[in-house]
């Protein structure tokens, strides 16, 4: 056997076991017994420890110095195991194990503390995950920048600096549109209830018409809408809402944008490190152009609107185009995760900005309220009115995870240059999607994005698609058509 084929021998043993802690993941959010937290955290530490030490072998470093490519595909194979192992044996044991175990607790004093809008029982968790990651991110860089040193985690290749400047050229444009639209007249919004069976029964045709092969997919109910898994076996949770079926129908097009990913990477790369979505900026292109682009536009809300009718009967809206509009209301709530698409990008710039402060030093920790609420009513003209509404809104810092939140607005970015080039490859698609025909639309995704998984590193993986360099361009172009048009400003 070469270097190479015993490294990706080894690999394969690792790629499975990581498979499996993603699964137990998967079970704690959908099926576990409350009183098995205890046990599910000590098990999945002992994966982590386990995972750890394999992807820190020395034997893989030695190794890493004979193995050989012979194509593009063993080219990129090597690219990525070189890539894990240069990371992991920056960090030392005793650090990852610490961050482990203190992110574990601090999510659960977080989720307390959103409850009962306590901001002073979670800052001093905050600041020591902050502590823990700062370290860890000062390993990672080598006296480099230690955001981009996190960043890298999440969207390899790209930099703070990028994004910022980037969002810069955005800001401005996303304002303008903002106030324009806020001040047009805004339609109402649906105003009875829905039962959750035909919400159910709705939402699993939608994930059918997109394209989610059940066969080696299921949809379950969690709090959180996510999408867990990769190659055969890629799983899916959504939500209900009685008075808000369109948070169950968005929740469940976004995440089987995320799992038609995994579902449509070339099985050959299944158990590789190839295998699966190569970032989460482009995780977030798919999972927004089926939910934004495609599910929220007006040819496929009229196919979605007679659909309602079906399942619900009237349900108190005129017809197609008063329901595109419905679907399409712009408010400017507090609420990231419920933000329309004029206000979210404005919404992760906030946190983009704040955490990078968090991160270099520039911000404390004890002055993050204050940061985040002067900011948030300079950006959205509405004072907060309470922490579960501001600061303490999100999962993520709790969770560790800084420099994730760019990615949501880089996803939308590369959306925005993926339609462009989908609207000019299939000149049917309206006439499609007012069918609820997305055959050829995930179909031309599929064939020119998710089949390569992690071949090409992330900006190439988009470039490859488009045939032309991402910018933010296409996106806004795209905003200011659509909401220009629906709210005519
Ligand atoms: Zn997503």
């Amino acid at each position: 056997m070469s270097a190479y084929d015993d490294l990706m021998a080894y690999e394969r043993v690792t790629q499975a076991l990581s498979s499996v802690a993603g699964r137990t993941g998967w079970d704690q959010e959908t099926m576990m017994p409350d009183g098995a937290a205890e046990l599910r955290a000590e098990e999945m530490a002992a994966l982590e420890e386990v995972l750890h030490a394999r992807r820190a072998n020395p034997a893989t470093g030695e190794l890493l110095e004979t193995a050989m490519a012979e194509d593009a595909v063993a080219e990129a194979n090597l690219r990525l195991i070189r890539r894990s192992y240069a990371r992991t044996i920056k960090i030392p044991a005793d650090l990852a194990t610490a961050i482990a175990r203190h992110i574990s607790r601090s999510q659960g004093i977080w989720a307390a503390a959103r409850a009962n809008d306590d901001v002073a029982s979670f800052l001093p968790e905050l600041k020591e995950v902050i502590r823990l990651k700062r370290e860890e991110a000062a390993c990672l860089a080598e006296g480099g920048d230690v955001y981009d040193a996190l960043l890298d985690d999440y969207e390899p290749g790209i930099t703070g600096a990028e994004l910022g400047a980037m969002f810069d050229r955005m800001r401005p444009r996303l304002v303008a549109l903002r106030e324009r639209v806020l001040g047009a007249d805004s339609p109402a919004p649906l105003d009875r209830e829905f039962d959750e069976a035909g919400q159910m029964a709705l939402s699993s045709k939608l994930a059918e018409v997109f394209g989610y092969d059940m066969n080696v997919g299921r949809i379950d109910k969690a709090v959180h809408p996510f999408s867990s898994g990769s190659g055969t076996d890629v799983r899916i949770t959504t939500r209900t809402s009685p008075r808000d079926p369109f948070n169950c129908f968005y929740s469940t097009i976004h995440e089987v944008g995320h799992a038609c990913y995994e579902q449509g990477v070339d099985r050959a790369y299944q158990l590789t490190p190839l295998g699966a979505g190569v970032s989460m900026g482009v995780h977030e292109s798919q999972s927004r152009i089926y939910e934004n682009q495609l599910g929220r536009s007006r040819a496929f809300t009229g196919w979605l609107y007679g659909q309602m009718r079906d399942q619900f009967g009237d349900f108190g809206v005129a017809d197609e185009d008063a329901f595109y509009q419905v679907v399409n209301r712009v408010t400017s709530g507090y609420i990231r995760t419920e933000a329309d698409e004029v206000h979210y990008n404005l919404h992760v710039m906030l946190r983009f900005d704040l955490e990078r402060q968090l991160i270099t030093g520039a911000l404390e920790v004890a002055d993050l309220e204050e940061a985040w609420n002067a900011r948030f009513e300079a950006d959205f003209g509405v004072a907060v009115d309470k922490p579960s509404n501001g600061v303490l809104q999100d999962v993520h810092w709790s969770f560790g995870l800084f420099g994730y939140f760019p990615t949501y607005t880089l996803g939308n970015v590369y959306a925005g240059c993926l339609y462009d080039s989908l609207r000019e490859a299939v000149p049917g698609l309206d006439g499609q999607l007012g069918q609820g025909d997305l055959a050829e639309a995930t179909g031309w995704l599929r064939e020119n994005l998710q089949q390569f998984g992690g071949l090409r590193p992330p900006r190439d993986t988009i470039r490859h698609a488009c045939g032309c360099e991402p910018s933010e361009g296409p996106l806004l172009d795209y905003l200011d058509e659509k909401f220009g048009t629906l709210y005519g400003v």
